[in-house]
């Protein structure tokens, strides 16, 4: 095989016209596969299914309180439990409801209302403000900014984490950047792991701002895939030696561990954060699901039987990822139309196309059966700049439907390449 932009005409027409006669065949089996959301397999959520019996009337115990109102910021047990997660104390972790997502949109809401710890006014009486958005990134960051008319800032995300120079710049300059967003272990989608550098570097920044905010969103913080999982710095410990501790929020759940819909998310930051967060949500709640707490304390245990359980998930996963990657491999590896990411854990492998063909591949794909992120997703407003990140989720679907997926995929991808370079 040559690379594409180097075949002569006819070899790209013969190209084309067979990639065609494959997609036109294709459409015709009236396949129904869907990659578009990093959504745990059925088998996955069967891995947990026990959970759901660890509480129940005979083993709930003499001491009700777990049934009443109070302990707005949880159970100690599940503190106990999730601390380790983050690597922070008992006193500077909050457990939630069941989505890490409900707990960024609300400590963004609070602080554009109220105004975060060291606000002098509310963040919403400010001219404008501005997050930093390391780009591709996750889009249901974005919009919780588009909701809330925050102007994103697309900062590109490199090897080791998002381009630090910039970021630096950016912040050092202008006051009305008051937060950024980041996906610090296996982002979502690129993969990529924040090396130490660059964790002490956003630990350490000058900011204009006095009020700024690092929403560390570390969803995939022990979904490994190998054994060989990358060290993330602890950045509420590089904040504290740099004289900033209340510049980061630490978000995970077990969305990803037991359930999407009915588990247990979880906020970390200095005690002095944690205490704020906590008095804000006095006002808006008596109480969290303590039951569904109590359920994965019973459940796990300990930390180490929950890193035990991922390795259940990742003999699920991995597999999956293998035949993406073996598929993109030997489908268009040597025509030099695409390149994408060889992720070690969490849920994604994002794959560039050639400039301006990743909606088109994304269209046709959708048209052959195949539904996938919508293009543009993992970027600010939707306009990915240079129509080319296409995410790939492997997880949902089963292998087989994956490997089909993927074979539909690739034959999209020589259509388009092919046929923009005739
Ligand atoms: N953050 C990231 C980076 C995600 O990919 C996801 C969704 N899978 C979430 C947060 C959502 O987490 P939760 O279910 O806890 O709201």
């Amino acid at each position: 095989m040559n690379e594409l932009k180097q075949m002569d005409h006819s070899s790209l027409q013969h190209l084309y016209d067979k990639a065609k006669e494959e997609f036109e065949s294709i459409k015709k089996q009236n396949l129904a596969l869907n990659m578009a959301r990093g959504k745990p397999s059925a088998e996955q959520l069967k891995l947990s299914l026990k959970l759901l019996d660890s509480v129940n009337s005979e083993n709930i115990g003499d001491d009700l309180s777990i049934l009443n109102y109070g302990l707005v910021d949880g159970i100690p047990e599940a503190k106990a439990l999730f601390k380790d997660m983050l690597g922070v104390d008992t006193e500077e972790i909050l457990i939630g409801g069941n989505a890490s997502l409900n707990i960024m949109h609300d400590l963004i809401s609070k602080a554009l209302i109220k105004g975060v710890i060291d606000s002098e006014i509310p963040w919403g009486k400010e001219d404008k403000i501005k997050f930093i958005c390391p780009v591709p990134g996750y889009d249901r960051h974005f919009t919780i900014c588009e909701q809330y008319d925050i102007e994103m800032i697309s900062v590109d995300m490199l090897d080791n984490g998002p381009d630090m120079d910039k970021v630096e710049e950016l912040v050092r300059n202008d006051a009305s950047i008051k937060g950024m967003w980041s996906v610090p272990k296996y982002s979502n989608p690129d993969g990529v792991t924040y090396s130490d550098d660059v964790v002490e570097r956003l630990a350490k920044m000058e900011t204009k701002a006095k009020d700024f905010k690092i929403f560390w969103d570390n969803a995939y913080v022990v979904h490994d895939l190998t054994d060989h999982s990358p060290a993330l710095k602890n950045i509420l410990e590089a904040c504290k030696k740099h004289g900033n501790p209340n510049r980061v929020f630490m978000f995970a759940s077990t969305s990803k561990i037991t359930f999407p819909g009915a588990g247990v998310a979880v906020v970390a930051a200095s005690k002095e954060n944690i205490n704020y967060i906590k008095e804000q949500l006095s006002v808006q709640t008596i109480g969290p699901d303590k039951v569904n707490q109590l359920r994965h304390v019973r459940f796990f245990k300990n930390y180490e039987n929950l890193l035990e359980h991922m390795k259940k998930h990742a003999a699920i996963m991995k597999p999956k990822f293998d035949a993406v990657l073996n598929i993109l491999h030997s489908k268009l590896d040597s025509y030099g139309i695409a390149s994408w990411t060889e992720p070690a854990g969490g849920y994604f492998i994002s794959l560039n196309t050639m400039d301006d063909c990743a909606s088109e591949v994304i269209k046709l794909a959708k048209e052959a059966g195949v539904t996938l992120t919508g293009a543009g997703a993992a970027f600010p407003y939707g306009k990915d700049p240079r129509d080319r990140n296409i995410r790939i989720a492997p997880s949902f679907p089963t292998l087989d439907e994956v490997e089909q997926a993927i074979e539909v995929l690739c034959i999209c991808i020589i259509l388009v390449s092919t046929n923009k370079l005739l």
